[in-house]
């Protein structure tokens, strides 16, 4: 236990990475201590540890927070460093310098003040499900916030949410009290990146995306300072849709929340060994009948190689247009499943997803408002679908609630008109399969890039997208640098595709 080592003893541990520092399940502090073999024999720790003053000071600074209980350094040598090294996506591999385990926003304070003196680039993770590894960096900081997780309700309506929460545990607490936020499907992803870039899934057509339910956030900026803001403050406006590690780290969310439903329906209609001419005559089709969706409703049309899976949800009573279009996709699909009304909670948990990281490149293949957006570049991408295992495209519908005049007046989100995002998928377990995947994938891209699509969506981010800054913000782009040169005028938080610094 901590009590049984002096900090003397604790630094010579830390510095040759001798401590393994047990960090049991989520929202629990690190609370024992153990020496390694390897570490040498004190006298050698003792010796090596002195090397360096600089050193020292430095854990000497760590130790000091660790006593606060705030946040623990991970260095490279440290065994449990490997254990918060990881992200979901396996494709992508990156080692700071340093990971702060961050407890409280005061031990995110002391993070940034850390990277601050050491001149180290901050990168910030809270579900670690970012699509091109945005939440690391090489030898950098990151500020991971695994274990600021908790979920508190402020009324019968009103909670506060940290960061690293994530969605499995959100609809746990929430939809027992029978509650919700508009939030995705995918359970391991975290509400800090998601609410930051948007957020949508089966209920944002009801109530938005989930940065839309957002009423308070607290941030700690490339400063160091901490803000508190609600409402209409140009930061909340900022961090719906524009607040991924670009001006600070969130350390609590503030939601109002919903009525949940009480059942879930989901139809599933499957067509098979497609040509390129039955998958886009069955996309025109999907477009065309789901304008007609009530607002209880989501569809997603899933195409898999040469399998084509529709999805039409509703957690609502029978509607003329969600029938009709059951109907005619029964007729067009070579095999239909009604479903049953599901409890909520038993019905979300369908959708969760796998827990563990996978190898895969995913992301966002354009914002459309209709068929026509696509009409000229469709046979080119399906074909080479079709032609590759492992590959889907995927066409998921927005609409409803979202283009709301009040909700786009209060954030950066660009592209509420859009009622359609798109999203292209590649997954494999052997490396050769990847590399065939990956190209396949940059040539539809490429397709899509060709045929004028330029609107995408930030939390389905792809390093190759040409001018990225219009296809994320759009017109926001150039208030949103005014407000990072309002809060990390360092530009502390950056990566690939962070939000730069106005020209001067
Ligand atoms: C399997 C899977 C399913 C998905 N399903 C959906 C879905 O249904 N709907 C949907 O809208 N999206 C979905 N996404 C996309 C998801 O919204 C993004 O990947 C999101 O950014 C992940 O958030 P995170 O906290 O898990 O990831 P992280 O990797 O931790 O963070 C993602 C980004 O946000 C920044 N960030 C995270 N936390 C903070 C913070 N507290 N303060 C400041 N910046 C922060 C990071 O620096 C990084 O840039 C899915 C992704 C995956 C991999």
């Amino acid at each position: 236990m901590i009590e049984s080592y002096t900090r003397r003893d604790f630094v010579r541990l830390l510095v040759l990475g001798g401590a393994a520092l047990f960090l049991p399940a989520c929202g629990e502090r690190p609370e024992q201590l153990e020496t390694q073999n390897s570490a040498g024999s004190p006298d050698q720790v003792l010796n090596d540890a002195a090397d360096s003053n600089a050193v020292d000071q430095q854990v000497e600074e760590i130790i000091e927070v660790w006593d606060n209980d705030d946040v623990v350094f991970l260095k490279q040598k440290n065994p449990e460093y490997a254990r918060y090294k990881g992200r979901f996506n396996k494709d992508i591999s990156k080692s700071p310098a340093l990971i702060a385990l961050c407890y409280t926003t005061a031990g995110v304070v002391r993070a940034v003040n850390i990277a601050r003196q050491e001149g180290l680039d901050v990168s910030v993770k809270s579900g670690g499900h970012s699509f091109e590894g945005f939440s690391s960096n090489d030898n950098g900081l990151v500020i991971d916030l695994t274990f600021m997780n908790a979920i508190t309700w402020e009324n019968d309506q009103q909670v506060r949410i940290q960061p690293a929460c994530k969605l499995a545990q959100l609809y746990d607490e929430l939809l027992p009290a029978k509650r919700l936020i508009p939030a995705g499907s995918c359970g391991g992803v975290g509400v800090g990146g998601l609410t930051l870039g948007g957020g949508y899934g089966f209920f944002s057509r009801k109530y938005g995306l989930t940065c839309d339910s957002l009423t308070g956030l607290t941030m700690v900026d490339g400063r160091g300072r901490v803000h508190e803001v609600k409402n209409d403050h140009e930061l909340m406006w900022a961090c719906r849709g524009g607040g991924n590690g670009n001006f600070g780290v969130i350390t609590e969310f503030r939601f109002k929340t919903h009525p949940a439903p009480q059942h879930f329906y989901s139809h599933r209609f499957k067509a098979y060994k497609l040509t390129v001419e039955r998958a886009r005559n069955l996309l025109e089709q999907y477009f065309l009948l789901s304008r007609n969706l009530p607002e209880a409703c989501f569809s997603a049309f899933v195409l898999n190689g040469k399998t084509l899976t529709l999805l039409v949800t509703n957690y609502e009573g029978p509607h003329a247009g969600l029938q009709a279009m059951l109907d005619r996709l029964a007729e067009l699909c070579d095999k239909t499943t009604i479903g049953n009304a599901v409890p909520l909670e038993k019905a979300l948990k369908k959708y969760y997803g796998r827990p563990d990281p996978l190898y895969f490149k995913n992301a966002s293949a354009g914002l459309y408002r209709s068929f026509d957006d696509v009409e000229t570049c469709i046979d080119l991408v399906l074909e080479k679908v079709i032609q590759s295992r492992g590959l889907i495209y995927q066409v998921n519908t927005l609409g409803g609630k979202i283009d709301t005049p009040e909700f786009e007046r209060q954030s950066c989100f660009p592209h509420r008109q859009e009622l359609y995002l798109s999203e292209l998928q590649a997954y494999w377990e052997s490396e050769s399969h990847g590399v065939e995947l990956k190209q396949r994938f940059d040539e539809i891209q490429a397709i899509f890039v060709k045929n004028g699509i330029d609107k995408q969506y930030r939390n389905y981010p792809n390093l190759k997208f040409p001018n990225w800054q219009q296809a994320y913000y759009g017109r926001s782009y150039a208030k949103l640098q005014q407000i990072k040169l309002a809060y990390d005028p360092d530009n502390l938080f950056h990566y690939p595709q962070s939000v730069a610094l106005p020209a001067e």
